[in-house]
């Protein structure tokens, strides 16, 4: 670590203790700048890290509703609104048992440098509550949504800030959210992504994160002659990210045996086909259920509990794979599962979750130099699509599907190039972590530095 990367990680952990997750983004940002700050002084003079690791605002909010059994319950919801400078505020609402400001302010740090990334007009924000939607009725859903737009529609807006889904945050959440706004601002307007597709949603939308990931995987393996074609593959979660990845990389030939929630993994040694990925769509979509019951359904499958595995390595990375798509959520590959992943060969790991690999993990892969994406630039098609949905709601007028994927894939080749493109530039070629901060960064801080100290 070189002495500024030091003090300016002293400053941050003095400053905002126990906020993990963000002091190992900073570090891995600071880290990937240093040389842009050393050749550039003036972004050094203009303190401009300094300032884009300070969120713009931070509002934390009270959201109290009453469950099915009549009982008051109590919640807290937030939402970072991190910069500004080249659009309003975009990012995902979480709703998780495990939400704090700390998580928040990670995630809306990552999302400063992958909104860049996406060459679309929108700044950096995320939110949500600790609230857990597993196990909630409909009822219970819909009125803590409600609770929580009470509050955060003084926050946001079609110009200001444009909130769209993460963990826990889909379809039916994203509806009772629109329908709370537009009652209180009697207003029909673009404020939140990932909306329904006869109430201002974009075709693609649903999909654009996991078939990104995989596009972007696809460049990746191009620029060694290689394909998915009959590569196995191992995903993880099964959420709105892994069920779209598993469905490209079966469109791409590949083999897909793992995928898992937080009760536990599975693998099918015959791989995941259309048949059982829908079969698991609505699993988790429709009756929201847990995946054991598919390794029930399906003989070929096994399931191990997450409570069996061993707190030192997850067995779903104890598979032999050529690719990897971890995309459940944060710190999911420690150091001892990037180890069990190399020894098996792995040839590329792309990100669909934000930072699922741990600083020693990434460390190992970039060491080996596999092909290696982080979260900020691989899973960056689901905020691109959310912006041409915000460009096809101003326009009052909506794409076809084809015209949204092929703006997708445009989007993501531009990406993956302008990565190894800033990589190269700064000594350091094939590092698409360096590549995505430095050209994520560049971008941000020349509109900070137009728009002056405010
Ligand atoms: P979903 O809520 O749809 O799915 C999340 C999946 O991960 C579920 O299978 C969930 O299991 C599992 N999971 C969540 N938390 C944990 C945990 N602590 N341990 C083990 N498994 C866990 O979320 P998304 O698919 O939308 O998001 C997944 C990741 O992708 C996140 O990191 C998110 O930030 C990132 N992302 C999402 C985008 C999007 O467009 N949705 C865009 C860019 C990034 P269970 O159901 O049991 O909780």
């Amino acid at each position: 670590m070189t002495s500024y990367v030091q003090k300016l990680m002293a400053e941050v952990k003095s400053k905002n203790p126990a906020e993990l997750e963000f002091h190992q983004v900073v570090k891995d940002v600071a880290e990937s700048l240093v040389a842009v700050i050393e050749r550039n002084p003036h972004y050094g003079n203009a303190k401009i890290l300094e300032q884009i690791i300070e969120p713009e605002r931070t509002i934390a909010f009270r959201v109290s509703w009453v469950d099915d059994a009549g009982r008051v319950q109590v919640n807290r919801g937030y939402r970072v609104e991190m910069n500004g400078s080249i659009g309003p505020y975009k990012g995902g609402l979480r709703f998780h048992p495990s939400v704090n400001l700390g998580m928040l302010k990670f995630l809306a740090l990552e999302q400063v440098f992958k909104n860049s990334l996406t060459t679309l007009p929108m700044g950096a924000g995320q939110g949500g509550a600790d609230f857990d939607p597993k196990g909630k009725s409909d009822g219970e859903v819909m009125r803590f949504c409600q609770a929580f737009m009470n509050e955060l529609h003084r926050h946001i807006g079609p110009d200001t800030d444009i909130p769209d889904g993460d963990i826990g945050v889909g379809g039916r959440e994203i509806g009772y959210l629109f329908g709370q706004y537009r009652k209180l601002r009697n207003e029909f307007t673009g404020v939140l992504t990932g909306k329904g597709l006869n109430w201002g949603g974009s075709l693609m939308r649903s999909e654009a994160t996991g078939y990104g990931v995989v596009y972007f995987a696809a460049e990746m393996l191009a620029t060694r002659n290689e394909t998915l074609e009959g590569k196995t593959c191992l995903v993880s979660g099964s959420g709105k990210v892994a069920q779209f990845v598993i469905e490209k990389l079966i469109d791409f030939g590949a083999k897909v045996v793992t995928f898992s929630d937080s009760s536990g993994c599975v693998y099918d040694s015959d791989g995941i086909d259309r048949g059982k990925l829908a079969w698991l769509k609505e699993l988790k979509n429709m009756r929201r259920g847990r995946v054991r019951e598919f390794a029930e359904r399906f003989p070929s499958a096994e399931f191990m509990s997450a409570e069996v595995g061993s707190l030192e390595e997850n067995p779903l990375w104890t598979r032999k794979a050529d690719c990897v798509f971890p995309c459940a959520t944060q710190n999911e590959i420690n150091h001892r599962d990037a180890e069990n992943l190399l020894k098996n060969g792995v040839q590329l790991v792309c990100e669909g979750a934000n930072l699922p690999t741990s600083s020693e993990g990434r460390k190992l892969f970039i060491d080996h130099h596999i092909l290696y994406a982080p979260g900020k630039a691989a899973n960056a098609g689901g905020v691109a699509v959310s912006g041409l949905e915000m460009a096809q709601n101003s326009m009052r007028y909506n794409w076809t599907r084809d015209e949204v994927d092929r703006r997708l894939r445009v989007i993501m080749k531009s990406i993956h190039n302008t990565c190894l493109d800033a990589a190269a530039e700064f000594g350091t070629p094939g590092n698409y972590v360096n590549g995505a901060n430095i050209a994520g960064f560049v971008k941000v801080a020349d509109a900070m530095i137009d728009q002056g100290v405010i």
